[in-house]
């Protein structure tokens, strides 16, 4: 019996043109709404159950105290930053400017090994747009199907009840969300106040209440998909990072093609002696898609790699009885060639600058003071000779208590007998405030063989040093001629 001659799977790309334009969009660049069918399956549940816990730490964030510090907080007015309990200042700029490194590095390399992982398992415009407000919207509206009809009828009680409701709700849970992006900015108090206060007092303070409130709404309420596909930079530029190892949200072609119905009276051998695939073009997978797109085109800048598609093909094929993965995480490399997931010299290299700021910063890190201290000569002064026969000078104190509790200082000459008194008499920094003083240093004029002696000063809050600083004691030139 003759063997049936294989048939050539055709291009994948069913639409040459489908980068041409945004799938939001027609060619006239008019918007088309999406209306994503709910996924159901492992990712999906895997990705709510993760969408829980990062929204509790996102929405008790600004009020989780660590040594009475928040979680996190921005304040940008006031140049005041708190991350995981600790205060940063301006004087940390250098910490600031490793840690932006570090993270911008951590994308690079991270979106180079999995693509956009973090678009659709960890962005807050995805957990929310995804995770409540289109939960919400499918349990007020029902599901694509019903929303779509709804939108279509005409204006009836009911359409306006569920609309109404609809927008209601969306509008006070943007009002939840713009109050905990404005507890980020400048504290959870100040937010307690604002609230609470006369709001005659707080105009500039509810002004930005009621912008924020209106841009997310605006943005889940209307603006949705195009925040990832149109305005997010990330999206525009992983497609610069990608390379045939990285592991996206993938169709795998040499199985799916040729895609086509699959008739009832068709066994497999059949079918698979016709030249198609495993895709029967049920197009579940571009139904649930959240940004509208096709993933079977290949990988587009619009996926933002949610594994809809994936839970949503994985149920076709148990229902077909063919082994789950047409659509799965992988490399091109993996579906091309069967190659699994190797490092390559640019990942590798990106690693390698990733640990080195990693390292830096820890060391930055552990090393940082909690004081940020200045000690200087006062100016114009000179030595000044005591009746005793010692030399004094004169020096300011500058200091800059970074921790959230007042710090009673002492100083310490550390290099040279001699005394140090704070001329302010006991000095208390404040938490998160400057104090300044002058300081005397006395030393015995034998002990001063120069005209500038190097000072060693410590600076100790009980018994923990805080902080060494450098400064030079001027004395009398010994070498100079008698006059
Ligand atoms: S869900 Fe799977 S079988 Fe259906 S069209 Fe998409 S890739 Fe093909
Ligand atoms: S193609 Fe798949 S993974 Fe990408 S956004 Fe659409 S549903 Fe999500």
């Amino acid at each position: 019996m003759n063997e049936p001659t294989p048939v050539a799977p055709p291009p994948v790309s069913p639409a040459d043109d489908f980068r041409d334009h945004l799938t939001t969009a027609d060619r006239e660049g008019h918007r088309q709404w999406l209306y994503p069918k709910q996924p159901q399956g492992p990712f999906t549940t895997a990705r709510t159950y993760l969408s829980y816990c990062l929204l509790v730490v996102l929405f008790a964030g600004p009020f989780l105290r660590i040594h009475g510090n928040p979680l996190l907080l921005l304040n940008v007015v006031e140049r005041k930053f708190v991350i995981l309990g600790a205060i940063f200042w301006p004087q940390d700029a250098a910490i600031f400017a490793i840690a932006t490194l570090l993270f911008l590095t951590g994308i690079i390399v991270f979106t180079a090994a999995f693509g956009r992982l973090w678009c659709g398992w960890t962005c807050p415009q995805t957990l929310l747009m995804e995770m409540v407000f289109r939960r919400l919207e499918v349990w007020i509206e029902g599901d694509a199907l019903a929303r779509k009809a709804l939108d279509r009828a005409p204006w009836t009680a009911g359409k306006v009840w569920r609309k109404g409701l609809k927008h209601l709700v969306f509008l006070g849970l943007s009002w939840l969300v713009g109050n905990t992006l404005l507890a980020y900015l400048i504290g959870s108090d100040k937010l307690f106040a604002l609230v609470t206060d006369n709001p005659r007092h707080h105009l500039q303070g509810l002004s930005f209440m009621i912008l924020f409130t209106l841009l997310f709404y605006g943005i889940f309420a209307r603006f949705r998909e195009q925040a990832c596909t149109f305005i997010c930079p990330y999206g525009r530029f992983q497609s610069t990072l990608l390379d045939e190892n990285s592991i996206v949200v993938a169709y795998n072609p040499k199985r799916g093609e040729r895609r086509g119905r699959w008739r009832r009276d068709q066994g497999l051998e059949q079918r698979q002696a016709a030249g198609h695939g495993d895709c029967i073009d049920c197009q579940q997978c571009v139904a649930v898609c959240p940004t509208g797109i096709d993933i079977r085109d290949g990988t587009q800048m619009e996926c933002v790699h949610c594994t809809a598609c994936i839970d949503a093909c994985n149920a076709v094929m148990r229902r077909l009885r063919r082994p789950p993965g047409l659509i799965s995480y992988a490399s091109l490399n993996s579906l091309e060639r069967g190659e699994g997931l190797r490092p390559t010299p640019r990942l590798v290299g990106y690693s390698c600058v990733l640990l080195a700021l990693a390292g830096l910063l820890a060391f930055l890190l552990l090393t940082r003071s909690e004081v940020d201290a200045t000690f200087f000569r006062a100016p114009g002064a000179l030595f000044q000779r005591t009746p005793e026969g010692n030399l004094n000078n004169l020096y300011l104190l500058k200091l800059v208590n970074k921790t959230s509790r007042a710090l009673p200082i002492e100083l310490r000459l550390e290099n040279l007998p001699g005394t140090i008194a704070i001329m302010a008499g006991k000095l208390v920094v404040p938490p998160e405030a400057l104090a300044e003083s002058p300081v005397l240093v006395t030393l015995a004029a034998q002990k001063v063989g120069a005209p500038e002696t190097p000072l060693v000063v410590g600076i100790y809050s009980g018994n923990q040093r805080l902080d060494t600083l450098k400064s030079v004691f001027i004395g009398p030139d010994l070498s100079a001629p008698s006059p």
